[in-house]
């Protein structure tokens, strides 16, 4: 059984926590979901998330709780990441605001808030490479990730990249887990031959199909 923590300081923890459910039903696997509150819990888990949000208050709280290094060595240690709208402003080199403590493990800038108010919040169907169909991607009130160093960019919106993938971890500025479509948890956790990047292996041992 695979344990995936979700970390819980506000967003989307619920909705993440079921389609990580779903994404891992789909590969067969077992999975228990955790809510990250404080240390300890992510040492255990094989797999985590990190909703959107507000990033300046999950910065606060990810650092207050001791969550920034734990989070920095389980990507260190090559499992998956799958962080999402905050979360990817979180786990980038530079968002351009003091009030977020960047934990730099996504070699991207992002601009927050970057679509503006005419596109505040949209949905649209993105081509997504190595996604045979569009994903239907919610954005809201989203960051654009304005410069890319190792990062693979797999998806853009106005020209400006929205997904990117980097070994282990997959950052999104839109909101999978507001869709009933479980394909980008399913690449963060379990690799796609489209990525670069070799596939990571969630679960010590156990094989991953
Ligand atoms: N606008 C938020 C921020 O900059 C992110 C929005 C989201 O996660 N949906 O932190």
């Amino acid at each position: 059984t695979l344990t995936a923590g979700v970390v819980a300081v506000q967003g989307d923890v619920a909705e993440h926590a079921a389609a990580i459910e779903r994404a891992c039903a789909a590969r067969g696997r077992d999975v228990t979901v955790r809510e990250v509150r404080h240390s300890g819990v992510i040492p255990g888990c094989d797999l985590l998330a990190v909703p959107g949000g507000e990033s300046t208050t999950i910065s606060r709280f990810v650092h207050r709780e001791g969550l920034a290094d734990e989070i920095r060595a389980h990507v260190d240690a090559g499992k998956p990441l799958f962080a999402t709208c905050a979360g990817l402003i979180l786990v980038s080199q530079d968002a351009g605001d003091d009030r977020v403590n960047e934990l730099g493990l996504l070699d991207v800038t992002v601009e927050r808030n970057a679509f503006g108010r005419q596109r505040d919040s949209f949905e649209a169907a993105l081509d997504v490479d190595g996604l045979d169909e569009p994903f239907p991607a919610v954005f809201i009130r989203a960051p654009a990730i304005d410069a890319v160093g190792d990062a693979a960019v797999i998806a853009r919106v106005d020209g400006r990249p929205v997904a990117v993938r980097q070994g282990p971890i997959l950052g999104t500025a839109f909101h999978p887990e507001l869709t009933a479509d479980d394909r980008l948890h399913e690449r963060a956790f379990f690799g796609s031959e489209a990525d670069a990047a070799p596939t990571v292996s969630a679960g010590s041992g156990e094989g991953v199909s």
